[in-house]
C-alpha cells in the first residue's frame, strides 16, 4: 500500500481511536505503530474513565467487555492525615466515572479495527513526515527487517505520544508549547493484594500525598509522593509499605500489601501545545498536551480531541468541507485548558512541597489543607471537585 486517505502515527489511545471512528464513517485509515501488538497490550498506564469516555465507547461499539468488566465508581475519597471525607460523584453530577485499564481499552480497540479489516502496522517506525504543507503529505517509515518506505495520504495525524515527532515540526514552524514543571512526582507501584478500599483514596498527610486505585479485585495500583530525581532503587518495598501505612491507614482503612510487580518514577508535567495543526498535519492526545496524573485526565483528553477531529476529517475526505477541521484547535483548546487546570488545582491541594524554610513550608501547609477542607467541607466546593473530576460530554458532529 503506497497511500491512503489518513495516515496515523501511534496506536495509543488517540490513534486507535481515531482509526476506529474514521471507519465507521467510511474512511480508512492506516496506523503506524513503532511497539509490538503485545508491548502496546501489555503497557499499564491510565485506569480511570470520565463518562463521557464510557459513552463514546459504548456508543461506537466497543463498550461490550467495559460494560461486563469494568468497576463503577460513584464516589472518591479525600483524606486529610488519615480522615477521610466521600465526594459522591453521583450525587452531585448523575454521572460516575469507570476504572477500566487503558490497555483494556486498547485490547478492545485493537481487536475491533481487525476484526474490521483495519490496517495497523505494528513493529513500524515513522521517521520523517514530508510536505504537510501541500496537497499531498506523506510519512516515511522503517519496518522491523529495516527496510524502508514511503506513505502518501490526504492528511497525517501524529497521535505519537509526548515525544511527537509530529508536535516537533509544529513548534519548529514556531508553534508555541507552553509548559509547567512540578517540584515533585509520584512513585508508582503495581500490587497483587486483595483491594484496600472500593473507591480511589486521595490522601494528604504531612509526609506527602498518597493515592490508592484498583486496577481488579485482585490488582491494585498505589503511588507514593516522592521526588523528582529519585530513583526506582531508592525505594525498596520497605520503605514503600512504611510511607503508604503512614499517609493512608485509619481506623477504618488499612493499606492491603502484596507482591509488588511494577515499580515507577512518574514525573509531573503540564504542557498544551497551541496551535495543533499545521497545513494536513494535526496532532492529537498526548503528542498536543501532557496532563499530571492526579486528575486522571489524559487519556480522556486524547478521546476529546479525537471526538472533534474525526469527524473533521470524514468530512474533508468524504466532502471537501474543511471548516470544522480549520477549526480543530479553537474547538478543542477550551476542554484542553480546563483540564490542564483541574489537573494543576488538584496537584496543588493535594501536595506538599518543603523549601526547607520552616515558616513558610507550615504557612504554605497551613493555606493549602485550608483550601482543601474548605472545597470537601461545602456543597459547592463538592459539586465543583466532582464535575470536573467526571469530566463533561463530548463533543458530536454529523459528519
Ligand atoms: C503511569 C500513568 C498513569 C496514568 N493514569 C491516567 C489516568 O488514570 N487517567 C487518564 O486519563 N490518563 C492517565 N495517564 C495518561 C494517559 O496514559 C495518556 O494521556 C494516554 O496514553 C495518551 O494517549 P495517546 O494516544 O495520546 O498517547 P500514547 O498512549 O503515548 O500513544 C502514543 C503511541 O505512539 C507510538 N509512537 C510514538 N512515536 C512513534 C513513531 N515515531 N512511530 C510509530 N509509533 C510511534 C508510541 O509507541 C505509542 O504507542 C497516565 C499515564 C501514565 C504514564
Amino acid at each position: 500500500m503506497d497511500s491512503t486517505p489518513v495516515v496515523i502515527i501511534g496506536a495509543g489511545p488517540a490513534g486507535l481511536m481515531l482509526s476506529h471512528l474514521l471507519h465507521l464513517e467510511g474512511v480508512e485509515s492506516v496506523v503506524i505503530e513503532q511497539q509490538s501488538r503485545e508491548e502496546v497490550e501489555k503497557t499499564v498506564r491510565a485506569g480511570i474513565l470520565e463518562q463521557g469516555t464510557v459513552k463514546l465507547m459504548r456508543r461506537t461499539g466497543v463498550g461490550e467487555r467495559l460494560d461486563r468488566e469494568a468497576e463503577i465508581d460513584e464516589g472518591i475519597e479525600i483524606s486529610i492525615a488519615g480522615e477521610a471525607q466521600r465526594i459522591d460523584l453521583h450525587k452531585y453530577t448523575g454521572n460516575i466515572v469507570a476504572v477500566y485499564p487503558q490497555h483494556e481499552v486498547l485490547i478492545d480497540l485493537i481487536a475491533r479495527r481487525l476484526a474490521d479489516n483495519g490496517e495497523i502496522w505494528f513493529n513500524t517506525t515513522v521517521e520523517s513526515i514530508e510536505g504537510h504543507d501541500t496537497d499531498s503529505p506523506s510519512v516515511t517509515y522503517v519496518k522491523q527487517d529495516g527496510t524502508k518506505a514511503t506513505i502518501s495520504a490526504q492528511y497525517v495525524v501524529g497521535a505519537d505520544g509526548s515525544k511527537s515527532l509530529a508536535r516537533k515540526i509544529i513548534t519548529g514552524e514556531g508553534g508555541q508549547r507552553l509548559k509547567h514543571e512540578y517540584p515533585y512526582a509520584w512513585f508508582g507501584v503495581m500490587v497483587n493484594a486483595p483491594q484496600t478500599n472500593r473507591e480511589l483514596i486521595y490522601a494528604t498527610h504531612p509526609e506527602g500525598f498518597a493515592l490508592i486505585s484498583t486496577r481488579t479485585p485482585d490488582v491494585q495500583r498505589y503511588y507514593v509522593q516522592c521526588n523528582p530525581t529519585d530513583t526506582v532503587d531508592m525505594w525498596p518495598d520497605e520503605r514503600i509499605w512504611e510511607e503508604l501505612h503512614k499517609r493512608v491507614d485509619s481506623e477504618k482503612v488499612t493499606v492491603s500489601e502484596g507482591e509488588i510487580t511494577d515499580k515507577a518514577v512518574l514525573r509531573f508535567r503540564s504542557a498544551v501545545t497551541d496551535p495543533m495543526q499545521s497545513g494536513r498535519l494535526f496532532i492529537a492526545g498526548d503528542a498536543a498536551h501532557t496532563v499530571p496524573p492526579t486528575g486522571a485526565k489524559g487519556l480522556n483528553l486524547a478521546m476529546s480531541d479525537i471526538s472533534i477531529l474525526a469527524p473533521a476529517l470524514a468530512r474533508a475526505v468524504k466532502k471537501s468541507d474543511v471548516k470544522l477541521l480549520e477549526d480543530y484547535t479553537s474547538l478543542a483548546l477550551p476542554r484542553i485548558w480546563r483540564a490542564q487546570h483541574f489537573s494543576y488545582w488538584m496537584s496543588s491541594m493535594l501536595h506538599s512541597v518543603p523549601t526547607g524554610d520552616a515558616s513558610n513550608d507550615r504557612f504554605q501547609t497551613e493555606r493549602r489543607l485550608a483550601e482543601l477542607k474548605t472545597v470537601i467541607s461545602t456543597e459547592a466546593g463538592r459539586q465543583l471537585l466532582a464535575q470536573q473530576y467526571v469530566g463533561y460530554d463530548l463533543p458530536e458532529f454529523e459528519v
